[in-house]
C-alpha cells in the first residue's frame, strides 16, 4: 500500500459488556493521541457499539462491527443489517476465521457481505486465512487466492478503495504461534497483492491495506511493522489491554 497511515484494529470478539467495553474504549481513546499517524480501531461485540462510539467522540479511534448480513432488511432472526450500521460504526469485520469455522460462513456469502457493507459506506475488513491443514499440504498460497477472489466478486470497483483485507492464518489466531514475518509477507506482498491486482488494478491494489492478524503482541508487532507489504495488525487478545495494544499500535 502507497499510504503513509497503517492501521490497527482490535477485535474484541465476545468479550465485554457495555460497561467494561465503554471503559476500554476510552482508555484506548486516552492513549491514541501518543501514538500519532496509525489509525487505532476497536472492534466491540454490536451490544456496546452505540455506548463506544459516544465515548470515542471527538477521538480519532475509529469503531468497528465484528460481522454485518449482506441484506438490507427481511426475515433473518438475530441479524444485522448494514444499513443498521451506518452511523455506529465506520468499519465491519468481515470474513473473520471464526464466523467461517462457526457460523457457516464461506467464501461466497463473504463476498456479498463485503459489497453491502461497501454500498452502505461501511469499510470492510474482509478476513482471509488458511488452516494448518492447508499450510502443511502446500494449498495456503490457492486458498488465500480462492477467498481473496471471492470477497471481491461483487464489489463495486469504484468503492473498492475503503476495503481493507486481513490476513489470518486460522493456526496462528489466538496461540500465541504468530506467523513469521517472512511467511506473512510470501502471502500478503505475494499471492494477496498480485490477486487483488489481477481482480481490481494494480491502483487499488496499492491502496488496499494488508493488515497481518495471528496472536500479535507487544513482542512481536515491530517485526510485523517492519515488513513493507503489511500495513498493519488485527489484534485479538492483546487488544482487551489498552495499554498491551496502545503498544502493538504504537509499533506500527
Ligand atoms: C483475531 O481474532 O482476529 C486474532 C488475530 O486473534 P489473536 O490476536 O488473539 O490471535
Amino acid at each position: 500500500m502507497t499510504s503513509s497511515t497503517n492501521i490497527v484494529a482490535g477485535n474484541w470478539k465476545m468479550n465485554t459488556d457495555v460497561t467494561s467495553g465503554v471503559r476500554l474504549a476510552s482508555s484506548v481513546a486516552a492513549g491514541a493521541v501518543a501514538v500519532p499517524g496509525v489509525q487505532i480501531i476497536v472492534a466491540p461485540p454490536f451490544v456496546s457499539l452505540a455506548a463506544v462510539r459516544d465515548a470515542l467522540a471527538g477521538s480519532s479511534v475509529g469503531v468497528a462491527a465484528q460481522n454485518v448480513h449482506a441484506e438490507d432488511s427481511g426475515a433473518f432472526t438475530g441479524e444485522i443489517a448494514p444499513p443498521m450500521l451506518v452511523g455506529l460504526c465506520d468499519y465491519v469485520i468481515i470474513g473473520h476465521s471464526e464466523r467461517r469455522q462457526f457460523f457457516g460462513e464461506t467464501d461466497e456469502s463473504v463476498g456479498r457481505k463485503a459489497a453491502a457493507a461497501l454500498q452502505h459506506g461501511l469499510r470492510p475488513i474482509v478476513c482471509v486465512g488458511e488452516t494448518l491443514d492447508e499450510r502443511e499440504s502446500g494449498r495456503a498460497v490457492e486458498v488465500i487466492r480462492r477467498q481473496v477472489v471471492a470477497a471481491l466478486a461483487d464489489l463495486d470497483p469504484e468503492a473498492a478503495g475503503s476495503l481493507a483485507i486481513a490476513y489470518e492464518p486460522v493456526w496462528a489466531i489466538g496461540t500465541g504461534r504468530a506467523a513469521t514475518p517472512d511467511i506473512a509477507d510470501q502471502i500478503m506482498g505475494g499471492a494477496i497483492g498480485s490477486t487483488i491486482a489481477a481482480v481490481l488494478g494494480t491502483d487499488v491494489a496499492s491502496e488496499t491495506p494488508l493488515l497481518y492478524g495471528g496472536s500479535v503482541n507487544p513482542a512481536n508487532a515491530a517485526e510485523f511493522a517492519a515488513v513493507p507489504s503489511i500495513n498493519g495488525a488485527l489484534v485479538g487478545g492483546a487488544s482487551l489491554d489498552a495499554a498491551t495494544f496502545l503498544e502493538v499500535a504504537a509499533a506500527f
